[in-house]
Order: C-alpha cells, then sequence, then structure tokens
C-alpha cells in the first residue's frame, strides 16, 4: 500500500521560514515516556516494518517516513508534536474526555482519535521512524485535498488540523445560535470582550484555549468617514513578507527583514481596491474604504505564517528574502493593542518549532526545526531522518538560510 518514496534533500539549496509558532506562558513540568513500547507490539506488522532501528535521541525525535509528497504534512506534524501544552494533553489522556463526535462540523472524533495515536507512537515507542498511514488515510477522508501524493502547504495542513482538531474536541455539545448586536460606538474593549465570549460560547476546546487570539479591523469609508470595527478570533498570524522594493521604497533603508517589519506591513491601513470595496452601510454605496488591522488578544501558542508566496501585480512568486527573528524573547507588546488573555504576563514569546520549505512555489520540500519538550534540545526533522541541530544554526537558517518556526515561553 502507498510507496514510500525518501526525499534527498539540497542542503544547498536554501530554505526560508515558512510557518513560525510562538508560545508563552510557562507550564509545569512533565515527564514523558520514553523506553521500549508496553502498548503497540501489534504495530509492528501493522505498519509492516518489522526490524526497523531504534531511535538514538530522546522521546519525540522519531520521523515521520515520507509517504510520497508528505514532507509538507510530516513538517507541520513534528511541530505541532513539539507544541508542549498540546501534546501533554493528548499523551495523558486529557483529552479523551473532550472529545466531541456528534459535532456536525467535527470528523467524528477521528481525527483527534488519530492524532493521539500518532503522538503517541511518536513519544512512547523507541523506533527511529514511522509510517503515518493511517493518520494520513483518515486525514484524507476527512480532507481529500490531502489525498494522493502531490505537495501541498505546510500551513494550509496545519490549519486543517488545528480546526479539525478544535471541532473533535470542542466541548460545546450544542451550539447556541448567537445574534451578534452592532458596536454601536461603544468602547472598543466592551465590544471585544463581548465577540470573544460569543466565540467561546460556541468554540470551547484545547486547541482554543491554546491557539486562538482576536484581532481588530476597522474601516473607514472615505466619503463620510463612517467608521466600522470588528473583531475576530484568530488560530495563526498569516504575516505579508515585504517584498524588498516596497520595502526599500517605504522605509528608505536596506536595512534587514524583521519580523517586526512584517508585522508593521500586517498592520499597516491600506486603501481596498476597486474589486474589493466595502458597502458603507452610510452612504449605502460601495466604497475604497481604508482597511487596517490591529493585534487585540494573544495566545499562548502563537503559530506565525510568514506568507512569501504573494501575489504582486500579477505575479504569484515566492519571497524568498531574510526574514530575522529571535530565538527567545520576542516582545509583541507594541503590537497588541488590547488585552491580553493572560494578563498576568507580558506578549513575550520563545521560539520552539520552524517549518522550513526549500526551494520554489508549488514543489520544494519541507522539513521542521524544533525544540524537546522534554530536553529542551533542538532537532532537525527531515522525513525518517531526525538530527541533533544547534541552537546557533537554527538561528542561522531563520534568518539566513531561512527556516520557518514556532516558540515557547
Ligand atoms: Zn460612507
Amino acid at each position: 500500500m502507498g510507496l514510500d518514496r525518501v526525499f534527498s534533500t539540497d542542503n544547498a539549496s536554501t530554505g526560508r521560514a515558512h510557518v513560525s509558532a510562538y508560545g508563552s506562558g510557562s507550564l509545569p513540568a512533565i515527564s514523558y515516556p520514553g523506553g521500549t513500547s508496553s502498548s503497540s507490539s501489534s504495530r509492528i506488522d501493522y505498519y509492516g516494518y518489522s526490524g526497523q532501528r531504534k531511535r538514538s535521541g530522546p522521546a519525540g525525535t522519531t520521523g515521520l517516513q515520507n509517504l510520497g509528497n508528505t514532507c509538507f504534512m510530516n513538517s507541520a506534524l513534528q511541530c505541532l508534536s513539539n507544541t508542549r501544552a498540546l501534546t501533554r494533553f493528548f499523551l495523558d489522556g486529557s483529552y479523551r474526555g473532550d472529545i466531541n463526535r456528534d459535532n456536525p462540523l467535527g470528523m467524528q472524533g477521528r481525527v483527534a482519535d488519530v492524532y493521539g495515536d500518532l503522538l503517541r507512537q511518536l513519544w512512547q515507542d523507541d523506533v527511529a521512524h514511522i509510517a503515518p498511514r493511517e493518520f494520513k488515510s483518515v486525514l484524507q477522508r476527512f480532507a481529500p485535498q490531502f489525498s494522493g501524493y502531490q505537495q501541498h502547504d505546510s500551513q494550509e495542513f496545519l490549519a486543517f488540523l488545528l480546526d479539525g482538531l478544535h471541532e473533535d474536541l470542542n466541548r460545546v455539545r450544542v451550539k447556541p445560535y448567537i445574534e451578534i448586536p452592532d458596536a454601536d460606538g461603544r468602547p472598543d474593549e466592551e465590544v471585544a470582550e463581548e465577540r470573544w465570549r460569543m466565540h467561546r460560547a460556541r468554540n470551547d476546546s484545547k486547541v482554543v484555549d491554546e491557539f486562538q487570539g482576536q484581532y481588530k479591523s476597522t474601516l473607514v469609508c472615505p466619503q463620510c468617514n463612517k467608521v466600522s470595527v470588528t473583531f475576530d478570533p484568530f488560530m495563526y498570524l498569516t504575516l505579508p513578507v515585504p517584498a524588498i522594493k516596497l520595502r526599500n521604497i517605504a522605509t528608505g533603508t536596506k536595512g534587514p527583514l524583521t519580523l517586526a517589519r512584517c508585522l508593521e506591513e500586517f498592520t499597516r491601513a491600506e486603501q481596498l481596491s476597486e474589486d474589493d470595496s466595502w458597502y458603507c452601510p452610510q452612504c449605502k454605496e460601495h466604497r475604497q474604504a481604508t482597511k487596517k488591522f490591529d493585534l487585540w488578544r494573544l495566545p499562548d501558542t502563537l503559530v506565525v505564517h510568514l506568507k512569501r508566496f504573494g501575489q504582486s501585480r500579477g505575479w504569484r512568486d515566492k519571497i524568498d528574502d531574510l526574514v530575522e527573528f529571535p530565538i527567545t524573547g520576542l516582545d509583541l507588546s507594541e503590537w497588541v493593542i488590547g488585552e491580553r488573555a493572560d494578563t498576568a504576563s507580558a506578549p513575550i514569546y520563545d521560539l520552539y518549532a520552524v517549518s522550513n520549505h526549500f526551494g520554489g512555489l508549488g514543489g520544494g520540500h519541507y522539513t521542521a526545526y524544533a525544540k524537546n519538550i522534554a530536553t529542551d534540545a533542538w532537532y532537525d526533522f527531515d522525513d525518517s531522518s531526525v538530527s541533533p541541530v544547534s541552537e546557533s544554526q537554527v538561528v542561522v537558517s531563520s534568518s539566513r538560510d531561512g527556516a520557518g518556526s514556532v516558540e515557547q515561553k
């Protein structure tokens, strides 16, 4: 069944940060069972890889075989597997109590089931790598776009998986119907809080607890100055990577492209195009309004997606510039205009995983760098092959050779 094609990675090619997730909030220590597996001796025949060698690193450094262009999936899975709070929630079995088999928006709990199984294999078995066939087969049943053996986008996959896990683990059994009241000029704090409460009344899961934040979007009519403010939840931040030309015009400098610069671009007010105009309720006309995004509330674990496959002047191409971002102490205070969900701590994040993309649009290869939850050491996950990598290499790769990433404080 299926073909095991192992990618050869061109180490000389330049990877670029693709997805970064940042986490915050200290969590109590947890010990991860390592060593020999007690539960799944039948697995060996089932997956058909008997006689496999044992992994040399600690628990969590098991590789994922490439099932034919599935490096996009493997990369995202390894990033997610090294997300402390979510992995602990699965490994200690807490997730079972939340599985929602009746949610029409979910997948009868099947995605949560197979993801839990996969995490147990990654953290509790002692083999060098496993073939995530069962996971892939369940996933593609619910997401036919990921069936077959084409290359996909690791961010697109991660977004699907997080959403699927959220619905499968939604503690809300019957979603209440909620009518959204108009902001009506009320203070932002009040409207944002109201919208968040309404969102949580329908969406209450470990995934939301951990990954979701809220942003504010403001539209201003150029004709009558009508202001429309909305607050929406987000699971990850998609940041535009400004192209070099635009950057030079905007700043007059050739300074390094930093994550802060991408955030600046994200929060920059922009006039809507004619095709994308806004229906102003006051003018009762479509207007090319000014639109601005601001971060209002940040999650404990922040996934940052650097949008390198931009559309500029009809050209679709990958923006391959280096984006510098810190490994520790990413401070987003100046970008958050509202309150943090966890008001006790500042929005300061450490990097803990990176999904890297090498090569061109619609192809190429994905790998991941991730920091082991138990040992805090960094590893390079390249499908079946997992090897230690120094933090300085992650820094260099992240900013220069480029790597995508995930962080936790
Ligand atoms: Zn107007």
